[in-house]
This record gives structure tokens, C-alpha cells and sequence, in this order.
């Protein structure tokens, strides 16, 4: 590993975070919120005494971005009397205690590690979890095999769960041998020190480097077991649906697909599968992956190896007397061999999180296996790093799930325009949203303004013209391999064509069919497949207009193309309601704002047909509504969401106007 550090900030704060940010820039070493740092220094209390404090990490911070207010000062006049406190403090005593500790009481929670920080008398200290760290102290005899490595140089402190005892353990195992040069936390990770942020990371970079060259030594004796890849598998587009459908039968995940050279080549190894089903390479990392990955073989059925799955996890879960309710006992990690690897969360970051520790676990796996057999926390350990009471607590504080939350949206023709409103209000139901469109620049701009938004992966753009055969197959086949599968089809292209039928080019009449009418079957089609292979039901949403129940003079190709769409709509609804696929239509009529429906010809068509001039016609329209009043894109998306969503799901084949009420549309 390499020694980065290049400058040295004036004061200690600043000192913290460039080291964090040297540290977090290291996968190797921290991932997604891990690791923690501290210095110790003197501040002023309210009266303006003099204070002994220290700076740590505050819980869940990225080292990568972290910046000055995420390292509140706590109190060690307050702490320090507790290291030889009788007896035990609970975690949640802890928590209570250092909330009192703050000096700011609007500060941000300090590390669950703080007293381990605070015990030690160095003033800088560091802790991360590095790979190299946990692949000595997975291994069978670890204590053996740290030794190996550093000789007498470092302390290690047996497998405890963070918190007071372990804190304890940490101080009392460095004051036995104050000359050591760091400590390592079996299972867990490395601590070291030194009198400034500098000396510490200097440290930690020179105890992982000789843990990796001791490592490489290791694999290169032992030869790593690589076959062939197993191409016997479909392919992943084939596969994914089938998987997502199974791990989100009752909560809908979004996965993520990681087929890299890495993971197929370790999938290879002849022993993937027993190495794969040992455990976590650390307890923290238990939380995000759980404890074991789903491991699919050639030939074995999805929906079966799911169920011999919970199962295995249900037994652990009876195996402990526990006060909390059973878990999600899905897999968060499935690997096939020859395929690769597909993480799940609730959403593509949580599906990131997984993904990224689970390439660190693989490498982890490997080395230790290199030196003497990769092994970790007993099944006891395992159950308690997972059922941890502080971590469940937290679970209880996360807000209400959206409507949307886990669901992945196709929107055709998303760039303008109701397919705008409608990706844009999915996603802020928590929907991951595909926007596509013929016109890929604006379809870009909008699925960047709701990542913008909403965070990472949280919709990609697509071009996609919906009359192509081929076309619609790959937005499809793309939309898999991005989030697993697809739940809601916003089928929404369309295109106008005006003309009194004497004159109307037959060109015009196809065009308009190609969109209105093919456009929406090759879309729905598609989406039937990819459904069923999930069997998780799913929700199409076919973008009609008023024109199917009351179609307009001299409107001939577009009216007749979308009661096809309509027609279409119903067989959906017809073929797909025994799989739990429902299809309902929108009929809006005269949306105007932010549409590019409406261009000039078509207006002044519209408006010579009424003997109006075109400034006049959204008004025009108006005072023919019912409700007197305009009809927007974001009213035709909100209708959308309600028919794509859980609120509609005795709904199937129905037909729901936004048009503001327009009498001579009325369903007969
Ligand atoms: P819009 O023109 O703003 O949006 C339609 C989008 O579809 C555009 O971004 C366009 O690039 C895209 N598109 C065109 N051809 C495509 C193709 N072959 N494949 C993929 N994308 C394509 O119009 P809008 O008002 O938002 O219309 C959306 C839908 O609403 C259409 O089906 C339209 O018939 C229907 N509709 C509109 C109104 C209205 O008054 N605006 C009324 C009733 C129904």
C-alpha cells in the first residue's frame, strides 16, 4: 500500500480530515461509512475553561468526504473516569453517556467506538478495516498467522463486539505492551497511533503493506485453484429477472450485476462454493451482505435454492432466544458461476453498498485461503452481530417506505412532456426510473436531473423508438442488466398526425400506427415476458387520449391508432391478469404546458377546425372542460402513479380520462 500523505494542514481538524480523506480514498482499507479517527486536544467549556476533548469520527460519516463538523468534540474529562468503571456498561448506557459528552449539543452522534478511541492515551489514533488485516485474521490458527506476519510488533485483542468491553479489552491489551507499533482486532480490523494524524496513518500504511506482502507470499505458494468458467448458465439477461422476482417475492429489491473479470474468475475456482458459505469477512459487513451468499449452480431452480436459503436462515434465526422479530432472511448476494454476481438492496445504493463489500469479501476469501484456510465468526458471534439491538434500533428510525420504493419504471417517450412528469413523480415515489426516448440528449438531461435529485442509479436514459422491434428488445435487455428487471411501463410515445382522411397520406397513417398502435405492443410485449419470468406481477400504464371515446374530425390516423392502443390495453389486461399483470389506460385531453404535442401546424389546424385563432385554443379547450379548468402533465402523472401503484391493485382494464371532464367523451 502506498504511502500517501504529501501536505500537513496547519491545525489538527484539518489534519483529520485530510487523513480521512486519504484513508477513504482507499477501498482497500475503509468502504461506504467505515473506519473511524480521532485526535485528542484542548478546547474551552461554556464558561471558558480549559477542556481536554477529542475530535473522532461521527457515526456513519464517509472518510472519502467527510469534512470539519462531522468530528464532534466529546469530553475526556467526562470518559476517561469510565475505563475503570465497575463492572459492565450496556450499549445503549454508552450511547446515552456520550450524547452528554458532546461539547456541542448539536453535533453529530459520535463513532460507536469512541471510548475505544479515548482509552488509548496516544492523541492520534486510527482504525480501519483493511482487507489485508481481515485476511490474516480470518484464517484457521489467525493468531498464529498474525504472528507470522509481524512477529511480537503488534497486539492483537480477540473477536468482541464494539463497545464498552471491547474498549476496555483495547486499552488494558495496550497498556501490557505500550512499545507496540498497532493492534489488530481479530475479525474486525487495525488500530494504530502516534502523536499526529500523520504518524498514525504512516503507521496503519506500513503495518497493511507488510500484511500484504505476507499475503502475496501466501498465494503464490498455494495456487489458486482456477478452472473454466461454467458457461452452462443462460445468459445474465435471462437469469436476472428469475432473481430479483424470487429475492423480491414480498419486498421489491433492485439489483445490481457485476459479471468483471474478478468475479468470474473466482467464481471458477473449483472451491467457490464451500469458501463462499463460510461467513462475512467482518461482523459490519454481515449487516449489508448477510451471512452467506445465495450460490446457484448450473441446473439448480431459482425458486427452490431461494427457499432452501430461508430456510437454512430461519433455523439460525430459532437457534437464539432473541427479542427481536426475524430479519429479511433473503440473500443479498447471488452468485453464479459463469454468470457472475448480483447484489440486492432496497435500493441501487443499498445494491452498491452490497456489491462493493462483497468484491472486498472475495478478495479477503482468497487470500486467506493462501494463508491456511479462510474462517471466521461462529454462528453464535454471527447471530449477535446481526440481532445487535443499537443496530435495530436504527432500523426502527428509517422513514416510511414510498409508494414506489424498490420498483423499476420504464417511461416511453420521457424527454418532454407527460413522460417527463410521469419519471419524474415515480422517482420521487422512490421508483428507479428507465427514461427513453427517441430523443436521447433530453431523455439524458432529465434522468441526470433525478439522480441529481434523488442519488446514485436512481434513473439511466435509453434511446429507444418505440416502433423498432430490435430497439425495444435491448431497452429492455439494458434495463435488466442496470436494475434486474422491470414492475411499471409507463407506455407513453406518442406522436400526432392531423388530415382529413381524402387527402391523408397513407405515409401519415402509417407513421402514426407504427407509434400509436405497433410502438405500444412491442413495448407491451416485451414487458409481458420479462414479467412473468420475474412473477411478481407488474403494472402497465397505457398513455391513450380522450380521442378514443370522442375522436375528432380531420384527426383520423391519430384517433383510429390510439383505439388500437386502446383495444391493445385491454387484451394486455385480458392475458396478463392470471399473472397479476394488470394494464389500464389514461385519456388526457389538451395538455399544453411543457408538451411538444402541440406544434404550430397542429394548432392552427385545431384552431381553424373551431374558427378560433391558436393563441385562443388552450383557452378554448378550458371553458369546454366540465370543471372549467386546465389540464397539466403533472395532473395526467399523478393519475399515472395512482394506476401504476399499490392504490390501484383491484384495477385492471379500465380507463381513467384526464381531461378536466369533457362530456362528448364519456365512456358509452
Ligand atoms: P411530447 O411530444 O411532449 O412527448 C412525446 C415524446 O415522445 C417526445 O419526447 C418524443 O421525442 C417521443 N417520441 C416520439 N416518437 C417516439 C418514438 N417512436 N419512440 C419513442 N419516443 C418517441 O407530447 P406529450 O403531450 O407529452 O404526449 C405524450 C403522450 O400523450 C402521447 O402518446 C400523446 O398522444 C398523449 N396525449 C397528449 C395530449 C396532449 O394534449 N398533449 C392529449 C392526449 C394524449
Amino acid at each position: 500500500m502506498k504511502n500517501r500523505w504529501a501536505e500537513t494542514p496547519d491545525n489538527e481538524i484539518d489534519q483529520l480530515v485530510y487523513q480521512s480523506r486519504l484513508v477513504g480514498a482507499e477501498e482497500s482499507l475503509v468502504l461506504w461509512g467505515g473506519g473511524n479517527n480521532s485526535v485528542k486536544a484542548h478546547s474551552t467549556d461554556l464558561l471558558g475553561a480549559p477542556i481536554p476533548v477529542m475530535y473522532i469520527k461521527s457515526s456513519g460519516s464517509d472518510m472519502k468526504t467527510i469534512v470539519p463538523k462531522e468530528f464532534p468534540a466529546v469530553r475526556l474529562d467526562y470518559i476517561e473516569p469510565l475505563r475503570s468503571r465497575d463492572g459492565e456498561m450496556s450499549d445503549q448506557e454508552m450511547v446515552d453517556y456520550l450524547a452528554r459528552c458532546v461539547v456541542d449539543p448539536s453535533s453529530r452522534r459520535p463513532s460507536i467506538e469512541t471510548l475505544l478511541h479515548a482509552f488509548l492515551p496516544a492523541r492520534a489514533v486510527l482504525h480501519t478495516h483493511a482487507d489485508a488485516i481481515l485476511a490474516l485474521t480470518n484464517t484457521r490458527g489467525r493468531e498464529t498467522t498474525v504472528r507470522e506476519c509481524f512477529g511480537d510488533s503488534v497486539i492483537t485483542v480477540p473477536y468482541l463486539r464494539p463497545g464498552f468491553r471491547l474498549s476496555r479489552d483495547v486499552a488494558d491489551a495496550f497498556a501490557s505492551k505500550p512499545d507496540a507499533e498497532g493492534l489488530v482486532l481479530m475479525n474486525h480490523g487495525l488500530i494504530t497511533w502516534g502523536d499526529t494524524a500523520r504518524e498514525a496513518y504512516e503507521k496503519h500504511v506500513e503495518l497493511v503493506s507488510r500484511a500484504e506482502e505476507y499475503l502475496s507470499r501466501g498465494s503464490r505458494e498455494s495456487g489458486v485453484g482456477a478452472t473454466t468458467p461454467d458457461t452452462r448458465h443462460p445468459t445474465p439477461e435471462l437469469l436476472a429477472p428469475a432473481i430479483r422476482g424470487a429475492l423480491g417475492a414480498k419486498r421489491s429489491v433492485i439489483l445490481e450485476f457485476d459479471g468483471s473479470e474478478d468475479v468470474l474468475r473466482f467464481l471458477a475456482r473449483d472451491d467457490a462454493k464451500r469458501i463462499t458459505q463460510i461467513g462475512p469477512a467482518t461482523p459490519d459487513h454481515l449487516l449489508y451482505t448477510k451471512r452467506y451468499p445465495l450460490f446457484l449452480e448450473a441446473g439448480d431452480d431459482v425458486s427452490k435454492a431461494l427457499n432452501d436459503y430461508v430456510e437454512r436462515y430461519t433455523a439460525h434465526y430459532k437457534n437464539y432466544p432473541s427479542e427481536f422479530a426475524m430479519l429479511d432472511p433473503h440473500p443479498r448476494v447471488v452468485l453464479v458461476p459463469g454468470a457472475g454476481m448480483w447484489t440486492a438492496g432496497k435500493d441501487a445504493r443499498a445494491a452498491r453498498i452490497v456489491r462493493d463489500i462483497y468484491r472486498h469479501t472475495m478478495r479477503i476469501i482468497e487470500s486467506a485461503q493462501g494463508a491456511g484456510g479462510y474462517e471466521t465468526l461462529n454462528d453464535e458471534d454471527a447471530f449477535h452481530a446481526e440481532y445487535w439491538p443499537l443496530e435495530l434500533y436504527k432500523l426502527t428510525l428509517l422513514p416510511k417506505e414510498k409508494e414506489l420504493a424498490g420498483k423499476v419504471a420504464i417511461v416511453t417517450g420521457a424527454a418532454s412532456g407527460i413522460g417527463r412528469a410521469c419519471a419524474e413523480r415515480f422517482a420521487e415515489e422512490g421508483a428507479h426510473v428507465v427514461v427513453t426516448d427517441v430523443d436521447i440528449a433530453l431523455a439524458e438531461e432529465v434522468a441526470k436531473s433525478i439522480v441529481a435529485k434523488h442519488g446514485l442509479r436512481r434513473a439511466i436514459a435509453l434511446r429507444l423508438d418505440v416502433s423498432g422491434e430490435d430497439d425495444v428488445e435491448r431497452a429492455y435487455a439494458e434495463t435488466i442488466a442496470a436494475y434486474g428487471g422491470v414492475d411499471i411501463i409507463v407506455s407513453n410515445a406518442g406522436i400526432s398526425s392531423f388530415g382529413s382522411l381524402d387527402v391523408l397520406p397513407a405515409a401519415d397513417w402509417d407513421r402514426a400506427f407504427a407509434v400509436n398502435a405497433r410502438g405500444h405492443f412491442l413495448v407491451a410485449r416485451a414487458a409481458l415476458r420479462v414479467m412473468k419470468q420475474q412473477k411478481t406481477g407488474g403494472s402497465i400504464v397505457f398513455n391513450a387520449s380522450k380521442n378514443v371515446t370522442a375522436p375528432g374530425k380531420e384527426f383520423g390516423a391519430y384517433s383510429v391508432s390510439k383505439a388500437a392502443e386502446a383495444q391493445l390495453c385491454r387484451i394486455v389486461a385480458l392475458e396478463g391478469g392470471e399473472f397479476g399483470i394488470r394494464a389500464n389506460m389514461l385519456n388526457p385531453d389538451a395538455i399544453f404546458g411543457g408538451s411538444r404535442f402541440w406544434s404550430d401546424e397542429m394548432r392552427s389546424m385545431r384552431a381553424t377546425a373551431y374558427g378560433i385563432s391558436s393563441e385562443n385554443l388552450p383557452d378554448f379547450y378550458r371553458n369546454r372542460t366540465l370543471l372549467k379548468t386546465e389540464v397539466t402533465a403533472d395532473d395526467v402523472a399523478e393519475a399515472a402513479l395512482f394506476l401504476a401503484g399499490p392504490r390501484s391493485s383491484k384495477t385492471t382494464g379500465a380507463m381513467v380520462p384526464v381531461d378536466g371532464g369533457v362530456k362528448e367523451a364519456f365512456p358509452r
